[in-house]
């Protein structure tokens, strides 16, 4: 049995996070560029095939845990398919999505059968008008319609990624809060990073999780943190305290979690990369396209985990943001 994945800091890496897109049908103005994008040409793309190769290789070093993402992974619209082949790898235990919803409905059932098991749909705005200003297009009922679509073919729980924005998002934290505890849907808000194409993030335009929770409390009802965290699972979760609602909190600038990461990421066009702040990465797609074996492709992986950086230095003046915006390395 290989060795696990574990970096310098004695981190294990059990959990993937595989980009199947760069491409998006909205443009959420913190991950997008404004005007024209230069999408990954087709043929850049892994194919499900060498996705399931490499996830082949990984598990046997402890890899159990996968999110499919990107870009709009549904965008891959036979996505289901790839799904399945994963699920059918002995060891995957956990297999989640994150998506923007768009085309989320019509897929649903298909990725529930194929063994989708988690699903976290984004959503920055319980309002037309701001998610249209907020992803520059149109879709706003088809992201909702989306939400009770994943409840009602069965997934438990359904997650909503809100991403809160100082300046633009302060007036949806009531009505999310009340959407929570009349929908059972959890709701957990993302502190802004600073992985925009446009390159505008400032610490100024980020709205801390401690504000959100402390209007919460205020104008709804106190929120109580719920116990026994997995502490490696990104968000830190609260509940209301009648135990009806809740709300989980992504604090990556206020509170970095980055000594508790256990994860790593494969990007569309193949590309190994250990932290979503990396400024390198390690090429996965020309062993897969090159008849590189599968102990060469685990030494690729080893290597790029034994480069991991202690944390992002996001807070500090030495903080370069990298090259690929989000959609481009997968979120
Ligand atoms: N397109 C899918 C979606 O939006 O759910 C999956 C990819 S998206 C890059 C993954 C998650 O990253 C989304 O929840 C999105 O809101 C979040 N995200 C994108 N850019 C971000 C940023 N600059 N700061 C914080 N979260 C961001
Ligand atoms: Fe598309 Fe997701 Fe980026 Fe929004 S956050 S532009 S939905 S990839």
């Amino acid at each position: 049995m290989p060795e696990a994945l574990i970096d310098r800091f004695g981190r294990v890496h059990n959990n993937l996070r595989i980009s199947v897109t760069d491409r998006c049908n909205i443009r959420c103005f913190y991950c997008m560029p404004a005007g024209d994008v230069q999408f990954m040409n087709r043929k850049e793309l892994l194919t499900f095939e060498e996705i399931e190769r490499f996830v082949r290789v990984v598990v046997p070093m402890g890899v159990n845990k996968i999110r499919l993402t990107g870009g709009e992974p549904l965008v891959r619209r036979d996505l289901h398919v790839l799904v399945r082949k994963l699920a059918a790898i002995p060891g995957v235990q956990d297999i989640g999505i994150t998506t923007n919803g768009i085309l989320f409905s019509e897929q649903a059932q298909d990725l529930f059968d194929a063994g989708l098991q988690r699903i976290n749909i984004s959503l920055d705005a319980l309002d037309p008008v701001k998610f249209q200003e907020i992803t520059r297009r149109e879709g706003y009922e088809k992201v909702v319609a989306s939400i009770h679509a994943a409840k009602r073919v069965g997934f438990n729980p359904v997650k909503v990624n809100a991403v809160s924005i100082r300046g633009m998002t302060e007036d949806q934290i009531i009505p999310f809060g009340h959407f929570a505890r009349e929908t059972g849907v959890e709701i957990r808000f993302i502190e802004f990073m600073p992985l925009d194409a446009d390159n505008a993030w400032e610490r100024d335009k980020v709205l801390f999780a401690s504000e959100i929770i402390e209007r919460l409390s205020k104008e709804i009802m106190p929120l109580v943190p719920i116990g026994q965290r997995d502490v490696h699972a990104p968000a830190t979760d609260f509940e209301f305290a009648d135990g009806v609602g809740r709300i989980g909190f992504i604090a990556s600038v206020s509170q970095p979690f980055c000594m508790d990461c256990n994860r790593f990421r494969i990007t569309a066009d193949g590309k190994i990369r250990n932290c979503l702040f990396s400024l390198e990465e390690t090429d996965l797609k020309g062993l897969l396209r090159n008849g590189g074996t599968d102990a060469q492709i685990e030494q690729a992986v080893r290597a790029s985990i034994a480069a991991k950086n202690e944390g992002h230095e996001i807070n500090t003046a030495k903080f370069i943001q990298p090259d690929r915006p989000m959609f481009s390395i997968g979120g």
